[in-house]
């Protein structure tokens, strides 16, 4: 049976683990490098990019992290958890995953915007939009040839995207009761 590790450092795992467990998926809280052995994909959660960046080095999870992105390990990073995946950041000088090919903007939106909620459309997950909750979110800048976009927002910017075994999301699927952008992970899992 299918195990999903979530990065259990800091912000919000726990919700990622709800929405599995609705998909009926077993669950793993990740904080030390060998809870990795056991599972079959993970979860980068929002909450503070520079924080969760700290946390991982600490607990030496910082190296396990890298290799495994770059060795076709499946992840899936929303929010904070896309900038601890980007390649580049555009305005900060934290350690990253950095395995996908991505330069991000960090919280992108201004203050009154900080957080919204919009209906997206993502062609990967059906005809109909998907509720995309954003907090205090980056944007994705730039991407390569390799990486596809799955959304964006009305004027263009793209908020959700994927590099073969790497999944990010601009906003927060877990906060929504709408499953669609987890069992699209659980599919990239499974092959
Ligand atoms: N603003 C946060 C950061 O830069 C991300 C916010 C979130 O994950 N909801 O890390």
């Amino acid at each position: 049976m299918t195990k999903i590790g979530i990065l259990s450092l800091q912000g919000a795992f726990a919700e990622h683990a709800t929405s599995l467990q609705k998909l009926g998926v077993e669950t793993l809280a990740i904080r030390l490098p060998q809870d990795l052995e056991n599972v079959d994909g993970l979860i980068i959660p929002g909450g503070e990019s520079t924080t969760i960046s700290q946390l991982a080095i600490n607990y030496d999870l910082m190296k396990t992290l890298k290799n495994l992105a770059q060795n076709g390990f499946p992840m899936f990073g929303t929010c904070a958890g896309l900038i601890l995946l980007a390649r580049n950041i555009s305005d900060s000088k934290i350690e990253t995953i950095g395995a996908m090919d991505i330069k991000v903007q960090r919280n992108a939106f201004g203050r009154q915007t900080d957080s919204f909620e919009t209906s997206l459309p993502i062609p990967v997950l059906g005809e109909i939009p998907f509720p995309a909750i954003f907090i205090r979110a980056p944007i994705i800048e730039e991407t390569n040839s390799t990486v596809k976009t799955l959304a964006r927002l009305p004027n263009g910017t793209p908020v959700a995207a994927r590099q073969e075994n790497l999944l990010v999301s601009a906003f927060h699927p877990e906060l929504s009761s709408d499953l669609r952008f987890h069992a699209y992970f659980l599919d990239i899992v499974s092959r």
